[in-house]
């Protein structure tokens, strides 16, 4: 039997893999000549968590485990964890009773020092051999894929109270599918070359930025957490990342397994603590070279206002990313049928609660329809099941914190105020144990009413009933109540309204679902992102977004170069 003399004598880590192998950068080292192809990307496959099934069983042990665990998460900085003694609790939102660990916070002077680290790292990274620095993220992937599925899963489902099925397509399945899409992207990147003619070598090298990249994370996707941290830092970047607050638990796991997988000190620096103290500290550094951004548009717009406020001040200009909010549509045209709009309802409406920025919260349906669809959609609704996300039986879970239901609750309380609207399913709540909101429903009476337009990021569906005819001018309607241009789903039969539907709601929508919920975009299939005040559509997991994390440098190289500066035309005739 061949044995890898590599692995001789290495130790078996506590997930009972080999530890990863240490990185040396090729300035140092090359081990090589060649260039290996990256293996191809396949997405995932979605395991079920079926009764009986072996993921089932694992994910409940680790439940239990981390549910007896108090975690203590340190700052991360050049791979040292750095623990400042001002912490703040993480808690279960579906029974906030339940501490399920701490954070240390940083201040000014370890917001310093990360970004010391950053640099420090700098140049080491970004010079290492690309094949090097794909295979960090492609074993991570693995990783996930196999030994540390359950772990992540388990903090997404507990911290972030999320069912085992959405857990599994965002911490572990969209994770892989970004790290194995984005090292093939990067690589079809690097392979784009500039032509040669006879007596020259041109190339184009795709150097990281100068500088330190800030990666800031929302609460509701563990791999968004893990993309706009560790797929810059694949293409050669260092970066702080600011995890956000409700998701520690897991973000905290994703960074170990990177360590797990070989990631050099200093390359991502994890830095907790005020939002505003980090931000405004690394958003004015000279250093700073680039924001990778999701979240709500009114943080992303203060952001570019900081950048803006302080151009002269960079190295280079830098670059923003920002992937926000979204008030995100269903439009239903009278030949559609009323089963799949129903579906498409439940779970692009409730699905993780409406938290995703997908999440579909308006929808357009014709009288002609309605009159089918009411009853049973909110029969359905009222008998979706709620609760801790560790009983399987549940497919609704709590909302994230207190700030949140507190926002989706006035909602609610408006609607039954109001002589414009009307609660029609759900509409109760109860904060006692855990965040939980009942998946409601407004019926809206003016298609501009308020929880027509504004993101409210809860289970609470606004639906706006028109008549048949006025199809085109539904649609007129759609693109126009909100800022937001996300994601939207038309259903229809009549392929005359699909096309319709496509050209009138062109700018409408960045992720456009026909007789599709608008929500579970894939990577590799469905590119994410939206336009106007849903972001700048730099379509996360995909070679666009990876383009913005490098800087080009054209070289030309001439074999034999002229020895005469004069040219034949200025020859005597
Ligand atoms: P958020 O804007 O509250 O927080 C996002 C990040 O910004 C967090 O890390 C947070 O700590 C930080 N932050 C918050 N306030 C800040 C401030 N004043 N200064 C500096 N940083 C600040 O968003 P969230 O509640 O975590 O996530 C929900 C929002 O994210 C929704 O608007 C949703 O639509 C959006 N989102 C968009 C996408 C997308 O791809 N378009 C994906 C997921 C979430």
């Amino acid at each position: 039997m061949f044995i890898c003399p590599f692995f001789i004598g290495r130790a078996v880590n506590e997930y009972g893999g080999l530890p990863a192998p240490k990185i040396h950068s090729s300035t140092q080292m090359t081990l090589m000549n060649g260039a290996p192809p990256i293996p191809p990307p396949v997405n995932e496959p979605i395991l079920t968590y079926a009764p009986g099934t072996l993921e089932r069983a694992e994910l409940k042990i680790e439940l239990e485990a981390q549910s007896a665990t108090v975690v203590d998460i340190p700052l991360v900085i050049g791979g040292e964890e750095i623990r400042t003694g001002n912490t703040s609790n993480i808690v279960m939102p579906h029974l906030h009773s339940h501490i399920l660990g701490t954070f240390h916070k940083a201040g000014k002077e370890e917001i310093g020092q990360a970004v010391s680290a950053a640099a420090e790292a700098h140049h080491e990274w970004s010079t290492t051999r690309w094949e090097d620095r794909a295979g960090v993220f492609l074993r991570a992937a693995d990783l996930l894929a196999g030994p540390w599925r359950q772990k992540l899963n388990a903090a997404t489902m507990l911290g972030q109270s999320k069912t085992a099925f959405q857990a599994e397509i965002d911490s572990a399945c969209e994770i892989v599918d970004f790290f194995r899409f984005a090292a093939h992207f990067t690589e079809r990147i690097y392979g784009m070359q500039p032509l040669s003619e006879r007596g020259v070598w041109n190339r184009a090298e795709y150097r990281a930025l100068e500088g330190f990249i800030y990666a800031v994370t929302p609460f509701n996707f563990t791999a968004i957490g893990a993309n706009l941290s560790g797929t810059p830092a694949m293409m050669g970047n260092t970066v702080v990342w600011k995890p956000g607050r409700t998701s520690m638990l897991s973000n905290y796991y994703v960074l170990k397994l990177l360590e797990e997988a070989g990631l050099p000190a200093g390359v991502i620096n994890f830095v907790a603590g005020d939002a505003g103290l980090i931000t405004s500290e690394l958003l004015t550094h000279k250093e700073f070279a680039g924001v990778h951004f999701t979240g709500s548009t009114a943080v992303f717009n203060s952001f570019w206002k900081t950048i803006g406020g302080n151009i002269g001040e960079y190295r280079s200009y830098p670059r923003i990313v920002g992937e926000t909010g979204g008030k995100d549509f269903i439009v239903v045209h009278p030949s559609a049928e009323v089963l799949p709009v129903k579906t498409a309802i439940i779970r692009g409406a409730f699905e993780y609660q409406g938290q995703k920025c997908s999440a579909a919260s308006r929808a357009y349906v014709p009288r002609s329809l309605w009159k089918d669809l009411e009853g049973p959609l909110i029969e359905e609704t009222e008998s979706l099941t709620m609760g801790d996300p560790r009983d399987f039986t549940n497919f609704m879970n709590a909302v994230i914190d207190q700030k949140a239901y507190d926002k989706i609750t006035r909602y609610i309380d408006e609607a039954r105020k109001s002589n414009e609207a009307e609660v029609i399913a759900g509409g109760t709540y109860d904060d006692s144990e855990g965040w939980f909101i009942r998946p409601t429903i407004i019926r809206a009476d003016k298609p501009d009413y308020i929880s027509m337009c504004d993101e409210i990021f809860g289970p609470v569906m606004s639906i706006f009933v028109y008549d048949d005819g006025d199809w085109a001018e539904t649609l007129r309607l759609v693109d126009s109540t909100s800022p937001y241009a996300l994601t939207g789903a038309v259903f229809a039969k009549d392929i005359g309204a699909i096309r319709e539907a496509l050209d009138t709601l062109k700018n409408s929508a960045g992720n456009f679902y026909i007789n599709d919920k608008p929500t579970g975009a894939v990577v590799g299939q469905q590119p994410f992102g939206g336009g106007r005040a849903s972001g700048t559509n730099d379509k996360a997991g995909s070679m666009m977004n990876l383009l913005r994390w490098v800087s080009a440098r054209s070289i030309k190289e001439t074999f034999v170069p002229a020895v005469d500066y004069r040219y034949p035309f200025m020859d005597e005739e």
